[in-house]
């Protein structure tokens, strides 16, 4: 089968050596996007072959993040349990002349470089170490030098079809032998990662545009194994304000931060998906619709700025047209026994999930009210019609209290709401005091914290 016709099956390859990020989910997010999309599968695969850096813990945190955001998984592995597989690999690779050790220390490969460099030549590797005699081979090993092995590049142009980037072409020379194996034998990532998506039969590569280079070099890998490369989608990075790349060394926003502080997960992913894109940034109530519209044409080329505060204002929109259905079991946990007309009344006046328990303290709780006005306060207690109260009883109390006061406009609606809501500002008060009690609404007036 050609790359084009598989069955679509992509993964998010996540090292666990920290928590997922903004800068890094939206590689998560496209990849299951991509299979929701398509019909297709989305794999989960924990690259930990670094065991200095990787734990437990930061594995776990990492499925914690995905569940959260709704990013369910089909199929899962990890690398530490499949060496196996990495070392049949390295002996095909042995025996077909394309792994080759390296004796130079980490401070002669860069007095090398800076040599290079200085000359005004690339700091590409010389491959020194494949015109070593034996006895120099020797020599090394009696000094007690341990190898690193790297992949021998077969030096000519590397082409692909990029789903983002379109047609790719590096010149294979242009960089250096890619390093597969640590001094001392752990993994780097390139060479484990090519046998994994050869045999988890991974269709699509989607990742961000900081591995091009990488593709470059695991297209040979993938060649040199015997396997069809799959077809490969190198999307656009996150910036910060001043342009840096984010990054998880960087602070970057933890999506475990944005959880804590309350923002839903349909917002950030909303988000996620559409800054850098050319569609308008903009809420989606359901993950559905965002996968209908996941277009890799749509991914723009230039960086995409993230923004903190933009991401707020998508949480603040998200919660605005949030139906009743996806906000009464939160509301219910929460206590919040106002149902419909009350989340309806409410929802436009929130930034976050958790502003409803403000309003509900309005509705159903106890508030420290603003009294700007004595008098009107008092003629609107006198004019409070008797419960029930209704859709109506709003503007019937506010014209009655207008008549007898001359007051109007901010005069009249600002001293109510400071009186009734303790705030300046707040959801519509003809929706709110139908659901509130008389008593409390007397006692507010007269200045009581009720
Ligand atoms: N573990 C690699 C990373 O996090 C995976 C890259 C890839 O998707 O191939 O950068």
């Amino acid at each position: 089968m050609s790359g084009d016709d598989k069955k679509v099956r992509v993964r998010f390859a996540p090292s666990p050596t920290g928590r997922l990020h903004v800068g890094n989910i939206r590689t998560a997010l496209f990849n299951f996007l991509f299979a929701r999309h398509s019909g297709g599968e989305f794999m989960l695969r924990l690259d930990d072959t670094d065991v200095s850096r990787s734990t437990d813990a930061f594995a776990q945190g990492i499925k914690d993040d995905l569940t959260w955001l709704g990013l369910d998984w089909d199929i899962e592995a990890k690398q530490s349990e499949r060496y196996v597989e990495y070392e049949k690999a390295v002996r095909l690779i042995t025996e077909a002349g394309r792994l080759y050790p390296c004796y130079e220390t980490a401070d002669e490969l860069d007095l090398k470089r800076r040599r290079q460099l200085a000359r005004g030549r690339p700091p590409v590797y010389d491959r020194a170490a494949l015109t070593m005699s034996e006895e120099e081979l020797d020599k090394y090993e009696k000094e007690g030098r341990r190898p690193h092995w790297r992949f021998k590049l077969d030096h000519r142009v590397i082409t692909w079809k990029d789903l983002v980037r379109g047609e790719q072409k590096i010149d294979a020379a242009s960089f250096s032998d890619p390093v597969m194996i640590r001094q001392g034998g752990g993994y780097l990532y390139t060479l484990p990662s090519v046998v994994d998506d050869i045999d988890f039969q991974i269709s699509h590569v989607i990742r961000g545009e900081d591995h091009v280079a990488n593709t470059a070099a695991q297209i040979q890998l993938f060649e040199a194994l015997g396997a069809d490369a799959p077809q490969f989608g190198h999307h656009n990075l996150l910036v910060n304000a001043d342009g840096e790349a984010l990054s998880k060394r960087k602070n970057s926003l933890a999506i475990a931060g944005l959880r804590e502080d309350g923002l839903e997960p349909l917002a950030v992913n909303s988000h996620a998906a559409t800054i850098g894109t050319s569609y308008p940034v903009a809420p989606y109530q359901h993950m559905e619709q965002i996968a209908e519209l996941f277009d890799f044409s749509k991914l723009s080329r230039a960086p995409a700025r993230f923004d903190e505060n933009e991401l707020r204002q998508v949480n603040a929109r998200f919660l605005h047209e949030l139906e009743y259905a996806g906000a009464s079991e939160h509301l219910e946990k929460l206590k919040i026994t106002g149902g419909e007309p009350f989340w309806l009344a409410v929802r436009g006046n929130l930034d976050l999930f958790g502003d409803v328990e403000q309003w509900w303290r309005v509705v159903a709780g106890e508030i420290t009210p603003l009294i700007d006005d004595e008098a009107l306060c008092e003629a609107a207690q006198n004019l409070l019609p008797s419960e029930p109260f209704d859709a109506q009883t709003w503007s019937s109390w506010t014209k009655a209290i207008k008549d007898e006061t001359g007051a109007k406009g901010k005069g009249l609606f600002m001293p109510l709401r400071k009186a009734l809501t303790g705030q300046e500002h707040g959801p519509e008060l003809k929706l709110l005091l139908p659901m509130m009690d008389r008593a409390r609404i007397i006692a507010r007036l007269q200045g009581q914290t009720a």
